[in-house]
């Protein structure tokens, strides 16, 4: 179970742009699943990442590939590290920390400020 997901609305807590949100374009986790044991095998949490639209955007410039394609500037959407963002619950609008629920045979995330769901 992960505490941010693709797609989440996440608010930004730490590094220079503090307070602003964005969707989660992507979570890069730095673990793999062991064949063997089937278990979660850790590499390094330093490298725990999320992509967040709109957040951390740099300049790209791109050399020309071929005489008849000019080079460009893009924009890229660098990842920062998972413990900068808070996911944003809907309900109350604020950045929260998250807790589980198990009902049934699902696990649900809720938020810890208003205990309604996030995994709507
Ligand atoms: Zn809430």
């Amino acid at each position: 179970m992960q505490r941010i997901k693709k797609g989440d609305l996440v608010q930004i807590i730490s590094g220079n742009q503090v307070g602003v949100r964005g969707t989660v374009e992507e979570v890069i986790r730095a673990w793999y699943v062991d064949q063997q044991t089937k278990k979660r095998v850790k590499l390094d949490p330093n490298k725990d990442l999320v992509r967040v639209e709109g957040v951390n955007v740099r300049k790209k410039h791109k050399k020309r590939t071929a005489p008849n394609v000019p080079g460009e500037i893009v924009d890229i959407t660098t990842p920062v590290h998972i413990s900068n963002v808070m996911v944003v619950c809907r309900k109350c609008d604020e950045a929260t920390r998250v807790g589980y629920k198990q009902d049934a045979d699902k696990k649900t995330r809720f938020c810890k400020r208003c205990n309604s769901s996030i995994d709507a």
